[in-house]
């Protein structure tokens, strides 16, 4: 599942690539993509806005719509890619994959295209946007790491009297949203923290190491443009995989040795998550 660097690296390229396009059709197949609202709602809401923006909350990309009637603004169209979803920028006359569920084209010939297996994804429009340019649909996400930044502190103060495991408090988006399965696990080992500790029973100290890796590690993994699993579910806009699987230290490499200290790498169950840790390193 694409996590924050994953998506933000999409989001970099509709910047680069889409943003200042029309849209000038949309079509989609299937029924379950559209979802939140009327497809032929959404449809209307697309169809001839300019794409004045491009950001990112967690994990969902916020593509604000500019050129409406009467009005600059105040509406975005909205895109989680959740499970299985991809999101390609394509030349006219692309050959259409196999599970493609919509195609947005814009006003250069070029094509947007969600393309989506499992139907877990979804796209909206959503409206209402609050000052920060964030959807009200979206009210209920935790502070972005990267957006709205994230210090001991404000760590210390949702993690305090959660009883669940941290890295079930790094996956609640609630708390902080764009962690996922993968950069919990190495955020977890570059902070020395075990994945099954209590998150109120963290010292200061700990705050501000878990605080640093999450910074680091999302940063690192943004640089390398994301990762790609052997599923090759996620490539970014272009349909180039990313790299950053190239630098996990724990997740998915149980029984090899870990980076830091050679002993092997330890999968379990946290609350019905599996987890990847180092025995020694992390405590
Ligand atoms: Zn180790």
């Amino acid at each position: 599942m694409p996590e924050l660097p994953e998506v933000e690296t999409l989001r970099r390229g509709l910047e680069a690539a889409v943003v200042g396009r029309r849209v000038c059709s949309v079509a989609l197949f299937g029924e379950r993509t559209v979802r939140r609202q009327d497809p032929a709602q959404l449809v209307a809401a697309l169809s001839g806005r300019l794409v004045s923006g491009a950001a990112r909350w967690g994990k969902y990309l916020v593509v604000p719509l500019g050129g409406g009637a009467g009005d600059e603004g105040g509406e975005a169209l909205v895109v989680h890619l959740r499970m299985s979803g991809q999101l390609l920028h394509v030349g006219a006359g692309a050959p259409l994959a196999h599970h493609t569920r919509a195609v947005i084209g814009l006003d250069d010939g070029s094509e947007l295209r969600f393309v989506d297996p499992r139907t877990f994804g979804e796209l909206f429009v959503a409206d209402a946007l609050e000052a920060s340019g964030r959807p009200s649909a979206l009210a209920a996400l935790g502070p972005d790491p990267l957006v709205d930044g994230i210090d001991a502190d404000r760590l210390a103060a949702l993690a305090k009297r959660r009883r669940c495991a941290l890295k079930t408090l790094l996956l609640d988006q609630k708390v902080l949203a764009g962690i996922g399965n993968i950069y919990a696990d190495e955020i977890l080992f570059r902070a020395g923290l075990r994945p099954a500790r209590a998150a109120c029973s963290l010292a200061p100290v700990e705050h501000g190491r878990l605080v640093a890796a999450i910074g680091e590690v999302l940063a690192a993994a943004v640089a390398a443009r994301g990762s790609t699993l052997s599923d090759a579910r996620y490539l970014d806009l272009g349909g180039a995989p990313g790299s950053y699987q190239e630098h996990h230290a724990v997740y998915a490499r149980t029984g090899a040795p870990c980076l830091g200290c050679g002993t092997p790498v330890t999968r379990v169950r946290v609350a019905g998550r599996s987890a990847h840790f180092c025995r020694s390193c992390q405590a």
